[in-house]
C-alpha cells in the first residue's frame, strides 16, 4: 500500500509527503514536501537522513508545511576537523560472472560504442568538423556496419585563453581523455587551425611529431579541408568497422553516477536504488564514480570515515577546500547550487541537497579521488572532482566513464553523444508523464511496489544490457546529445 509520507531515519523529525495529490495535515501539503512530525521550538534542530539539515526560524505547529524560509541553513562541515578513514567499509562478496558485450582496445580501455570520433583543438574548426560529420554520417556510414556513430568531439576552449595558468591544466586534460575515449578506440582523428593556443603538441604531448593532424591553414580552402577529413575518416571507418563486441567483465566497466533536477524523492527512491547498484558494479569488480563537489560538500563528514585510508581522506577535502576558495573567489558559496526546480520539488537548501545527492555513492569504501578532469585508474568506488552543473559534470565524466547514470526528479532530457545515459526518475508521475524519456523508474520505491534492492538489480542489468549495445536509452534513440563543456576555472583573455 502506498505510504502518506516517508520518513527516512529513526531520528527524523520531518518526513516527505509521497501521494501525488498532496496530504491534508494542519494544512494541505504537496507531494515531496516536508511535513513536521512533531512541534518545533524557534532554533530546534529539524532532521532529515538523521542529519540536521537546518535549524527552526520560528516555533513550527506539527503537521506544517516546512518551507525553504522556515529553516536557517547550517554551515558546512568543517573541514579541519573530519574523521580520517576511521570507518572504512569491509568489502563485500564478490559478484561472479556478470559479464557485457564489449569494444576491447589496444590501450586496455574497454568501449561500450564503436564510434569514429574527430577531435578539435579549438572552437573555431568545430562548425567545420560538425559540416564533414554530416557528410560523413551520409554519405560513408552506411558502409560500416559495425560503426554505431561519427561524432565530433568540439567544445569551446583552445584559444583565447591564459594557456600557461594553473586553471589551463584542468579543461586541456579534459579535452585529451575525453579524445581518447574507450569508445573513439582510444585513437581520434584531430582537426587543429593552426594558430591556437592549444596545439596539437600541447593536447597530446605523449604523440610523435609525426603524427597524421589535419591542420585548416595548411589547406586549400574549406572544400578541401572537408575532403582532407573525409578521406582521413574512410580510412578510420575501416579499421573501426574490423572490431567486434567481446564478452568482457563487469569490471571493465567505468560507471559515472549524476544527478540533476533533483527533488525531495531523490534521496529517497532513485539515489539510493543507484547507491544499491553502485554497490553491485563495486562488488562485480567495476569502477563507479561519484562527483559533484558541492552536493557532497555538505555530506563530506560522511564520507570522509570511508575513505580507504587518510591519504584518500586527505585528497577528499583538497578538493572540498580547492572547491570553497573557487567558490569565495566568485563571492558565492555552496548555497548557490540550488536551483528553482530543486525548491518547487521540496528541497530546502544544500544541506537536504547534499544528504539525498551522496547516496548514490551506497555503501563501499571509498577508494582513490581524481582531480577535475583526470582519467580515474582504481578500480572500486572513486570520488571523481567535478563542479555539480549537469552538462560540465558530464563532460569531466566523460574523460574516465564508458556508462554514465542519471537520477533526475523534475525530469530532464540529458545525453552525450558519445556514452549511454541511463536516465532513471525519482518520482512514478515523472516516469509515467515522460515515457519516451526516463530509462527507469525509480518511483516505484515510494509508491511500495518495488524495494531499493529490486530498483537497484533493475538497473545492475539494465547497464550490463545497454553496455553490450543490446538496449538503447532514449536519449540515444532520439539523439539527444548535450555540447561537450569542459570547466575552465583559468582566465580567458
Ligand atoms: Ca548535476
Amino acid at each position: 500500500m502506498t505510504p502518506v509520507y516517508i520518513k527516512v531515519h529513526a531520528r527524523d523529525n520531518v518526513a516527505i509527503i509521497v501521494s501525488p495529490d498532496g496530504a491534508d495535515f494542519a494544512e494541505h501539503i504537496p507531494q515531496s514536501h516536508k511535513v513536521a512530525l512533531e512541534e518545533f521550538e524557534e532554533n530546534q534542530p529539524v532532521i532529515r537522513y538523521g542529519e540536521i539539515i537546518g535549524l527552526a526560524a520560528r516555533p513550527i505547529r506539527k503537521g506544517s508545511w516546512i518551507r525553504e524560509d522556515m529553516l536557517h541553513m547550517p554551515s558546512a562541515p568543517p573541514l579541519d576537523k573530519l574523521p580520517l578513514a576511521t570507518a572504512t567499509p569491509s568489502a563485500q562478496p564478490p559478484l561472479e560472472g556478470y559479464t557485457f558485450e564489449g569494444f576491447r582496445n589496444h590501450d586496455g580501455s574497454v568501449g561500450t560504442k564503436n564510434i569514429l570520433g574527430i577531435t578539435t583543438t579549438v572552437q573555431c574548426v568545430a562548425p567545420t568538423v560538425d559540416y564533414a560529420v554530416r557528410r560523413i554520417k551520409a554519405e560513408l556510414l552506411p558502409r560500416f556496419a559495425n560503426v554505431d556513430d561519427a561524432v565530433g568531439i568540439t567544445h569551446t576552449y583552445g584559444c583565447g585563453v591564459a594557456i600557461e595558468a594553473p586553471g589551463a591544466a584542468t579543461p586541456i586534460r579534459t579535452i585529451r581523455n575525453i579524445s581518447l575515449h574507450a569508445n573513439v578506440g582510444a585513437d581520434p582523428l584531430v582537426v587543429s587551425l593552426g594558430c591556437e593556443k592549444m596545439q596539437p603538441s600541447r593536447m597530446f604531448p605523449m604523440w610523435e611529431s609525426g603524427r597524421n593532424v589535419i591542420r585548416m591553414q595548411d589547406e586549400r580552402g574549406f572544400g578541401e579541408t572537408v575532403a582532407t577529413i573525409m578521406r582521413a575518416a574512410e580510412k578510420r571507418l575501416e579499421e573501426l568497422n574490423r572490431r567486434q563486441r567481446v564478452p568482457c567483465p563487469a569490471s571493465d566497466l567505468i560507471v559515472g553516477l549524476q544527478c540533476g533536477g533533483s527533488d525531495a524523492f531523490s534521496g529517497v527512491t532513485c539515489n539510493p536504488a543507484v547507491g544499491y547498484a553502485a554497490d553491485l558494479l563495486v562488488r562485480a569488480g567495476a569502477t563507479v564514480m561519484f562527483s559533484e563537489v558541492t552536493e557532497v560538500r555538505d555530506a563530506i563528514h560522511l564520507l570522509t570515515p570511508r575513505a580507504a585510508n587518510e591519504d584518500v581522506a586527505r585528497d577528499l577535502i583538497r578538493e572540498m577546500q580547492w572547491y570553497d576558495d573557487y567558490l569565495a573567489r566568485g563571492s558565492a558559496d555552496r548555497s548557490a547550487n540550488t536551483t528553482p526546480g530543486n525548491k518547487r520539488g521540496g528541497l530546502a537548501n544544500i544541506v537536504e541537497k547534499a544528504l539525498g545527492s551522496v547516496a548514490k555513492a551506497g555503501t563501499s569504501a571509498i577508494m582513490s579521488v581524481a582531480s577535475h578532469g583526470e582519467r580515474v585508474t582504481s578500480k572500486g568506488l572513486v570520488f571523481a572532482a567535478t563542479p555539480a552543473s549537469d552538462f560540465i559534470c558530464g563532460t569531466q565524466q566523460l574523460a574516465s566513464m564508458n556508462m554514465h547514470v542519471f537520477t533526475t526528479g523534475e525530469g530532464t532530457p540529458y545525453g552525450l553523444a558519445m556514452v549511454p545515459v541511463i536516465k532513471v526518475s525519482s518520482r512514478t508521475a515523472l516516469a509515467e508523464k515522460w515515457p519516451d524519456l526516463i530509462d527507469l523508474d525509480a518511483g516505484r520505491i515510494a509508491m511500495g511496489s518495488a524495494s531499493i534492492e529490486d530498483v537497484g538489480w533493475d538497473l545492475f542489468r539494465l547497464i550490463l544490457e545497454v553496455a553490450s549495445g543490446r538496449k538503447q536509452t532514449w536519449a540515444d534513440k532520439w539523439g539527444l546529445h548535450n555540447a561537450l563543456a569542459p570547466f575552465n576555472p583559468g582566465p580567458v583573455t
